[in-house]
């Protein structure tokens, strides 16, 4: 049985089934994760006590690759969470066409009531726990949401003291020292940039005349936000999970980073500084920054935060997905009804996975790529698949997200349909 999440997700899915018609046994299959593990890990507290934490990891479908996906530590944590951010991998993968398929983890807790040496021993417990449930070529973790290149560091190293051997293509967003790739930390803004820049010109606007409100100011929001403001677009208002800023004439956004990064120093791994308290410009709270009157919105934090409740209010032109989920199915209608055009996340904030995809490579090659070498075929990649994507929406008279989907499908049907040999002898189905 699914839980809310996976069942709201799978709408997508059913949308975009009735578009094209593909094989009812690709559709039935991609219905349900392949294998969702469950674990427990022990943690011995800096105290001396000991915790026990609840971890998932969830391979989605590995029709198309190994399976690919982050692992996040939140409070939020649910299997029903994990399974739905691994289906959106799975789609996320096959709408790129990176040769992965979806997956996901996390660990349900507050990592900023922990201190670094009690998420490392989290980290490496976890890896311990899952130890025989990812390899380079089953399934690969790697960074999501209050998760960093130093976790992915532990982790790949208690991988390979497991394993006795190094196996940096075990787990991408690596620190660089480690096998990392140069441009995964900036890659899902990059990657939405590439996105939202090739968009544009087809909206007919220009940056100068395009205001945006960002949603999240945290490894993606944040050098989203810088990006478009270098390149002229007037970014009026910015949050974290604390609270944001307005400023009708535009926020200055690189002093924002600056001073919300030396507001880091201070902590080991987690930043504190709250934007809110920063900058002297209007304060406003998560829910006012989603319903600003502006031309692109963009959420960049975590999912359901467009929903029945509040899309009637959403005055926003454009909607730009960087987190994962950000609006609900019923949410999509609403919108779709008020005639608010969605981007959908497995398209906008894919370039994270596809430069994930590239250290997985250069760490399986052995050779390492310049910084422009890597943003040079993560633009080449992201322009080429919002250009197919756009082309199929305006085919099918469909919106963006379906269009991304019935694009996944279309990959994920060819290949459960090339392994599976039996269609072809059995008389009839
Ligand atoms: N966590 C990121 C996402 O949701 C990246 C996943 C990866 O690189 O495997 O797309």
């Amino acid at each position: 049985m699914s839980g809310a999440l996976l069942s709201d997700a799978n709408r997508r899915l059913e949308k975009a089934l009735q578009y094209v018609t593909f094989h009812k046994d690709a559709a039935e299959r991609l219905k349900y994760p392949k294998a969702s593990l469950t674990v427990s890990i022990p943690v011995r507290m800096d105290d001396g006590s000991l915790r026990v934490f609840q971890g998932y990891r969830v391979r989605y479908d590995d029709s198309r690759g190994p399976t690919k996906g982050g692992i996040r530590f939140h409070p939020n944590v649910t299997l029903d969470e994990v399974q739905s951010l691994a289906f959106w991998m799975t789609f996320k993968c096959a709408a790129l066409s990176i040769p992965f398929g979806g997956a996901k983890g996390g660990i349900t807790l507050n990592p900023k009531e922990l201190s670094k040496f009690e998420l490392e021993r989290l980290s490496r417990g976890y890896v311990d726990a899952i130890a025989d449930f990812i390899g380079p070529n089953i399934d690969i973790p790697a960074p999501d949401v209050y998760t960093n290149s130093m976790i992915m560091g532990w982790m790949m190293d208690q991988y390979s003291i497991i394993r006795r051997q190094l196996v940096p293509a075990v787990v991408t967003g690596k620190p660089i020292t480690m096998g990392g790739s140069l441009g995964r930390e900036t890659a899902t803004a990059m990657g939405a940039f590439f996105t939202i820049q090739t968009i544009m010109p087809k909206l007919s606007r220009r940056p100068e005349n395009t205001t945006v409100a960002v949603q999240g100011f945290g490894n993606a929001g944040a050098v989203l936000a810088e990006l478009l403001f270098r390149s002229g677009y007037k970014v009026v208002a910015v949050s974290d999970s604390r609270g944001g800023v307005y400023s009708e004439k535009g926020l200055d956004i690189p002093s924002i980073r600056k001073i919300k990064e030396s507001t880091r120093s201070i902590q080991a791994v987690y930043c504190e500084g709250a934007i809110c308290n920063l900058v002297d410009s209007a304060p406003l709270t998560n829910e006012e920054l989603l319903e600003l009157e502006v031309d692109i919105l963009v959420p960049a934090a975590l999912e359901n935060q467009i929903t029945e409740a509040n899309a009637d209010r959403i005055k926003a032109n454009y909607i730009f997905e960087v987190a994962n989920g950000p609006t609900t199915s019923d949410a999509d209608t609403i919108l779709e009804s008020k005639g608010i055009p969605v981007f959908p996340d497995i398209l906008v904030n894919a370039g994270g996975v596809t430069v994930s995809y590239f250290e997985w490579v250069q760490n399986r090659s052995g050779l390492y790529w310049s910084l422009d070498e890597v943003n040079q075929r993560l633009s080449q990649k992201m322009i080429e698949e919002t250009e197919l994507i756009w082309t199929i929406a305006q085919d099918l008279s469909c919106s963006m997200r379906t269009a991304a989907y019935v694009h996944a499908l279309e990959r994920l049907a060819e290949a459960i349909h090339a392994k599976g040999t039996r269609d072809d002898y059995l008389a009839k189905w």
